[in-house]
């Protein structure tokens, strides 16, 4: 499913195309893809609000595919093994940002579905130094959606700071909230569960409220509504500005708000008094390779659970559409 020219979703501006088997270059492997996972970021790509693709573009960064063919200098993977492409998908390994360890902030990244083909596709390739290892027990369907929005929302969840922390206080559990209630959240509220957190969830919709509180929320409401109580920390996972200050308002003094999403509307003005006292504003960029080996390693110890809903690769359009209307309950696949 090609993107030559970004549009609103509901133009269905992507179109199914034939083109060749993608030849793996020099450390690349060539993948068969058994399941891709929508993110919101496709979205942002799709309808151009992230504004470097290279067109046309075949989007998808939440690979799950079966290596089936190498370039030369490949080591590490074979044939025939099952391994998940996220969206770094190669980093310079020379910049300031990578020698120090955080090669997701890269001066000069290539990302999957975005600089290089992604996997709205049947084969796809990938750097094999960037791909992960995908862990057993999930089916391709649902291990999909653990390669962004698990592996963000795990990142996003870790910048809170609450997470290994003592609660204020003894009998207290550390209180957080998520605002917007997607692929990310659903799996983060099943982490901070595991954790002990108390998970207070602002979102769009009574279906997602409910949605929520079937995976252990304490309390659900929408966007405009106060948490009952004052939060240690929220991520922001719904792509709209006025949930910053609105978050910076439920947090307590000291407390964290975290915004995940690659892309925001603009936030508003707000008086300084919700900054004060310590609040913290900060965002999550990308991951690490370590970050996704660490979230893949886990996801299946704490049992995390994906909701999916299937969708066939030329039903693409019809996916985001589903995505931005609000109307999914977890994540989006496409199966080829
Ligand atoms: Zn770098
Ligand atoms: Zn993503």
């Amino acid at each position: 499913m090609m993107l030559d020219a970004p549009a609103p979703a509901e133009s269905r501006p992507l179109a199914l195309r034939d083109v060749p088997v993608p030849e793996p270059g020099p450390g690349e492997v060539l993948l068969e893809v058994r399941a891709n996972g929508i993110c919101r970021t496709d979205l942002h790509v799709v309808e151009g609000e992230l504004t470097e693709p290279r067109l046309p573009l075949i989007p998808g960064h939440q690979i799950i595919g079966t290596v089936v063919g190498a370039g030369p200098g490949v080591t590490g993977v074979a044939a025939g093994d099952r391994v998940g492409v996220p969206w770094l998908g190669g980093t310079d390994g020379a910049c300031m940002y990578c020698r120090a360890g955080r090669e997701n902030l890269c001066e000069h990244p290539t990302f999957t579905g975005y600089q290089r083909d992604g996997g709205y596709a049947e084969y796809a390739t990938a750097r094999a130094d960037f791909v992960l290892p995908v862990p057993g027990g999930y089916p391709d369907l649902e291990a999909a959606p653990l390669l962004c929005a698990g592996l963000i929302g795990y990142r996003a969840l870790r910048m809170t700071e609450i997470a290994g922390l003592e609660p204020p206080e003894a009998d207290v559990p550390p209180r957080l909230g998520l605002y917007g209630f997607g692929a990310s959240a659903h799996i983060v509220i099943q982490i901070a569960r595991h954790l002990g957190h108390e998970v207070y969830v602002c979102t769009r919709g009574t279906e997602g409220q409910e949605f929520a509180r079937e995976l252990g929320a304490e309390w659900a409401g929408s966007g405009e509504d106060r948490p009952p109580v004052p939060l240690d920390a929220a991520i922001i996972f719904a792509p709209s500005g006025e949930l910053v200050p609105a978050a910076l308002a439920a947090v307590r003094p000291g407390g964290t708000v975290v915004c995940a999403g690659i892309h925001m509307s603009p936030i508003p003005e707000f008086g300084y008094d919700l900054l004060w006292g310590e609040r913290v504003v900060r965002s999550v960029a990308n991951l690490t390779r370590n970050d996704g080996r660490e979230f893949l390693a886990m996801a299946p110890r704490i049992k995390v659970h994906t909701s999916v809903r299937q969708f066939g690769l030329e039903e693409a359009n019809e996916a985001l559409i589903e995505l931005k209307a609000g109307r999914l309950r977890g994540a989006a696949v496409l199966v080829p």
